[in-house]
């Protein structure tokens, strides 16, 4: 049995209202799992939630690398701190291939969130002709390894290996094939980072996890829970948040 804590992740996207919101808070409130939970709404609600009793944590869905400036529609770590969030997600594929962010601009957002105090969701993953070129290893250790140098404490860091062809399409990975890649990016994280990161940094996974398939993926002995998008939106999260139970 892994000591590392089971966490799951809700990433609203550009979703939802606050009376949206306030469903979840509900729904959530009846959760007695040991699971950590951490849920990232649009920016401008997180100030709404973190005024509310909550059992989850708050996370951004992105942030940038500086603390303050000319920097139009950017928000920084500071800012996320000052409305509740602990955490911040970066690195997800709709930032790299929607939005053209590069390896090098997210390894400087990455550090420089976790030296303003944040943990951070740091996301990963291939796309289908990635995979279907053999090539999934060395996209995700190549996504890795742009972050290696850049920080010295991986206490703070939980990685999202999210398939970029099982994010909000209905296709998952199978329990298999994500365990397959988790132990890899962990042998990964032995052989390039320490023996204590490769223990105890959780790699979450993340593609179209829902109440039907979130039992069988965390019986996986190198999964150590879920960043959920689309089913974060619905009352099925809370199966999810319940499923290593
Ligand atoms: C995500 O956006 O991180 C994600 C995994 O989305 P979905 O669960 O909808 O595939």
């Amino acid at each position: 049995m892994s000591s590392r804590k089971f966490f799951v992740g809700g990433n609203w996207k550009m979703n939802g209202s606050k009376g949206e919101l306030d469903n979840l808070v509900n729904l959530l409130a009846k959760n007695s799992s040991e699971t950590e939970v951490v849920v990232a709404p649009p920016f401008v609600f997180l100030d709404y939630l973190h005024n509310k009793k909550t059992n989850f944590a708050l996370s951004g869905q992105n942030c940038y690398k500086e603390s303050k400036g000319a920097f139009t529609g950017e928000i920084s770590p500071k800012m996320l701190k000052d409305v509740g969030a602990d955490w911040v997600i970066l690195g997800h594929s709709e930032r790299r291939h929607v939005f053209g962010e590069k390896d090098d601009l997210i390894a400087d957002k990455v550090a420089f969130a976790l030296k303003e105090g944040l943990s951070v969701i740091f996301c990963i993953g291939e796309k289908i002709e990635e995979r279907e070129n053999n090539l999934t290893e060395k996209i995700c250790f190549g996504q890795l390894g742009a972050i290696k140098d850049k920080i010295k404490d991986w206490s703070k860091i939980v990685v999202a290996y999210e398939p970029v062809w099982a994010i909000g399409t209905g296709k998952t990975a199978t329990p298999e094939q994500a365990q397959e890649i988790h132990q890899a990016l962990r042998k990964w994280l032995h052989d390039n980072i320490s023996q204590d990161a490769s223990n105890k940094t959780r790699i979450l996974y993340g593609g179209s996890v829902t109440g039907a398939n979130c039992k069988e993926l965390a019986a996986k002995a190198d999964i150590d829970g879920f960043l959920v998008g689309g089913a974060s939106l619905k009352p099925e999260f809370a199966n999810i948040v319940n499923s290593k139970n």
